[in-house]
């Protein structure tokens, strides 16, 4: 509890300007608003969530309004953590409160779920009364008293006012009180099929059933038990709308699918290897030293990280110290999160996305009070509010998805090594195609390097294949997706009962629609990119804005009916797919088919346990899985990265490749990687081919270092935009002035279009700034960023993105 009363509150508030606010507090207030607690706060028109950063009785020059709503009895962040915030902000040219939101976005849910009580004017009048005459100490006077002030949430009076519940009660009986529920939100009902369980007791005697309730009555009859009411509704007709209704009756009843990490089988710890045990021993040497260290665990795909993290983090809890596990989004799945829930039991506390907002503030909340001391999560984790935190895992560091693509735009692997380092604690990078960055800052002695340099049990990696899809042009004379070599090999895994995984990449399985008199690609009205064919819905679709229109007859600019596809949609790959190899299960992973998060381990639990041959997939599924039958991985096209006008190009696809050659061969039975390119000799391709990072890193630094990319400078790409060409024009011509003179070790490119001109009806440029120093880099961007804000732009006009990873 804070010491006195304070009038004044300043809160950050997740808006694009950069001072806190100033509000005056209710007297119920004063004594309970501490820094790191959220406020809700009129703001304009709207009502915001905020978080207070200081409290004070200094009254401001102008007059102020009132904070509405006090959210935390107890600060959500803690010093070290608003200080990882001003951090965050200030390296990454972020408005703070934009930061601090998303630093709490797991708590996001609970403001909804707060019952909120208030006096009708039945009881403001009683309250009045009450308060001339009785000074006495019942609990519905009490409760009158607060509330006349303030609504007030139920949680806080129950904790100020003895038997508050029942007087609560009795007060909304008479009409003094009203509740602000929000019921609804939790109503079982309401959740989605896959979240829910039913558990039928019984036929109910005399009651008339329709049709569909009928048939699902006989289908629960036949099999006892609980089921997920997503399973039953793909095996009897209707059943959802039918479960239901006999729910609503009482018929049935549903609970809350627990998190599906629980029905994961317990795998016991393994022996360490040699080179698994010696990079534990470095790191458990680093963690009782109690003192900043960052290792980059180097390891081939299949070596084991996982398990050293696992002795890693036993460690770090032997030292009374709690521990942090990141992991990409795509790969927090329940079989990962159940390693470690059976490894460390009720100790882990699991943020994924794909939980409710009540489950994760639950997970938040167990964390904060130290109930909790590993936690795995994504990007957002690394905010998470650990106890005395020892240790930060970053599993897969190289992954783009630890790069947040909205404001705040920060690295959550980046953030973990500051946090890290502000408390002492032990980070392990770990990957098989570490980043540039990471690598180099190894080799100059930043980092410590921990290599696993063999598979598990000397398990070969798997023998690569280059296919040359040119030669095979030449040979068959045919455009064809699948090479002869290709097919014939999944041909052979079918007939083995093994299974294939097939990478595709989205960009490059589009189908366009292009007039054959004048030449044009039909583009999106909205954007500067052509739109793409989904055959499901027979629609023209844009990838940026999701702008969609039917498939025309005739050119829309000349008129004429010569109008035809080009490309192969991902969905003509899997229809190819179909038809070379009719008897073959294909699942297909993508963003079209993979809408939730649940979802995606639906078809990866489904494909792990055999129910289909072949998995068709983008990206995802290049990711962390180990699924030991997969026997085969073939990649479409190697190409399609490369041609981006995208420093990082090399990289991706070089980690790319690796990472899904990587899948193949994991489990007795060797795997083995056909890899179709027209570009085999590209550096990047061969050395994927050949599973051999250290040559790749090699060639890679030296492209950098003549260009003075990153790590070689400090690089942020800033962006502008706006709804007429002409703004954007000038307000880019303006902020360069920002940008020159030219200075010694900066470099500005721009101010040029960016690759993709038009965006939402948005026209935008952008600027590209290589600085040496860091520092000037920051000094620079915040110039501009103050530049904007003293021009009143548009908020959303100026984009800063620090450390970007994509050109935007
Ligand atoms: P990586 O993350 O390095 O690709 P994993 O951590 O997924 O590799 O490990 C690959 C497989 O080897 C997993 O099935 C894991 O259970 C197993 N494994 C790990 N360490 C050992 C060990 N010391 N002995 C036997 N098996 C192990
Ligand atoms: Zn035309
Ligand atoms: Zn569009």
């Amino acid at each position: 509890m804070p010491e006195g009363a304070f009038e004044y509150c300043d809160v950050s508030l997740p808006v694009p300007l950069d001072q806190p606010f100033t509000y005056r507090l209710p007297l119920t207030l004063r004594h309970r608003v501490q820094p790191g607690c959220r406020l809700i706060v009129p703001f304009g028109v709207r009502k915001l969530t905020g978080v207070a950063i200081a409290c004070h009785n200094s009254p401001p020059e102008v007059s102020v309004r009132e904070a509405l709503r006090l959210l935390d009895e107890e600060p959500v962040l803690d010093e070290r953590l608003l200080a990882l915030g001003r951090w965050t902000a200030s390296y990454y040219c972020a408005p703070l409160g934009e930061v601090l939101r998303a630093m709490t976005t797991p708590l996001g849910g609970e403001i909804r779920r707060t019952r909120v009580y208030s006096l009708t004017d039945a009881g403001r009048d009683a309250a009045r009364q009450l308060l001339l005459g009785d000074p006495g100490e019942e609990p519905a006077v009490q409760l009158l008293r607060l509330l006349e002030n303030r609504p007030l949430s139920a949680a806080w009076l129950a904790r100020k006012v003895p038997q508050a519940e029942r007087a609560i009660r009795s007060l909304v009986r008479k009409g003094f009180l009203e509740v602000e529920d929000s019921h609804a939100e939790r109503d079982p009902l309401r959740a989605s099929s896959a979240r829910l369980r039913v558990q039928f007791s019984g036929r109910p005697a005399g009651v008339k059933l329709t049709k569909a309730q009928r048939e699902l009555v006989a289908y629960l009859e036949l099999h006892p038990g609980s089921h997920n009411l997503a399973e039953l509704e793909r095996a009897v007709h209707n059943a959802g709308p039918a479960a239901r209704s006999l729910a609503r009756s009482g018929l049935l009843t549903f609970r809350p699918e627990g998190p599906l990490l629980r029905s994961q089988p317990a795998r016991p710890p393994h022996k360490l290897n040699p080179a698994q045990q010696e990079a534990f021993d470095r790191i458990r040497t680093a963690i009782q030293s109690r003192q900043f260290h960052t290792f980059l665990l180097h390891g081939v795909t299949g070596s084991g990280k996982t398990e050293v993290y696992l002795c890693a983090i036993e460690a770090t809890l032997a030292h009374g110290r709690g521990a942090l596990l990141l992991v990409p989004e795509i790969a927090l799945t329940p079989a990962v999160a159940g390693q470690f829930y059976h490894r460390f039991g009720d100790r882990v506390a699991i943020l994924h996305s794909a939980f409710s907002d009540t489950e994760r503030a639950g997970q938040w909340r167990r964390i904060r009070s130290g109930e909790a001391g590993v936690v795995v999560g994504t990007r957002s984790g690394v905010f998470a509010p650990v106890r005395d935190l020892g240790l930060i895992v970053v599993d897969e560091e190289h992954d783009h998805s630890y790069k947040q693509e909205e404001t705040p735009r920060y690295s959550g692997r980046d953030v973990a090594i500051v946090r890290a380092r502000d408390h002492n604690a032990c980070v392990v990078l770990g990957s098989a195609t570490p980043s540039m960055e990471t690598r180099y800052n190894a080799e100059r002695g930043r980092y410590v390097l921990l290599r696993l340099p063999e598979r598990i049990e000397k398990r070969p990696l798997p023998g690569v294949e280059l296919i040359d899809m040119r030669q095979e042009f030449l040979e068959t004379r045919q455009q064809a997706t699948f090479s002869r070599r290709l097919l014939q090999a999944v041909r052979e895994r079918l007939d083995s009962g093994e299974q294939t995984m097939l990478l595709l990449n989205r960009r490059g399985f589009s189908s366009f629609l292009v007039c054959r008199s004048c030449g044009d690609r039909l583009q999106c009205r909205n954007c500067s990119v052509t739109l793409t064919y989904h055959r499901r819905d027979r629609r023209m679709l844009c990838h940026y804005c999701n702008y969609a229109e039917r498939v025309p007859t005739l050119c829309p600019k000349c008129q004429s009916e010569h109008v035809y596809f080009v490309g192969q949609g991902s969905e003509r790959v899997e229809e190819e797919l179909h038809r070379r190899l009719p008897v073959a299960r294909v699942a297909r992973m993508d963003s079209d088919t993979v809408t939730g998060k649940r979802h995606y381990e639906t078809i990866l639990h489904a494909f792990r346990e055999h129910d289909y041959d072949i998995l068709v997939g983008t990206q995802m599924i290049a990711k962390g899985h180990d699924i030991p039958n997969v026997t085969l991985v073939g990649v479409v096209s190697a190409d399609i990265g490369l041609g981006m006008p995208d420093f990082r190009a090399a990289e991706r696809t070089f980690q790319l490749l690796t990472q899904a050659a990587g899948r193949a061969g994991r489990g007795q039975i060797p795997g083995g990687v056909l890899i179709q390119t027209v570009n085999p000799e590209h550096y990047a391709v061969r050395f994927a081919a050949a599973q051999d990072y250290d040559h790749f890193y090699e060639k890679e630094i030296q492209f950098r270092r003549a260009m003075r990319y990153p790590p070689f400078s400090a690089l942020a790409n800033v962006l502008l935009r706006a709804p007429g060409r002409e703004d954007a024009m000038r307000m880019s011509t303006e902020i360069a002035s920002i940008f020159g003179p030219a200075q010694e070790g900066l470099r500005v490119l721009g101010p040029a279009e960016a690759p993709v001109p038009r965006i939402k009806n948005e026209f935008r440029y952008q600027f590209l700034i290589k600085s040496v120093s860091r520092k000037t880099l920051n000094e620079i961007l915040h110039a501009a960023r103050r530049f904007a804000l003293d021009r009143k732009w548009s908020p959303t006009a100026l984009v800063i993105d620090v450390d970007p990873l994509s050109l935007l």
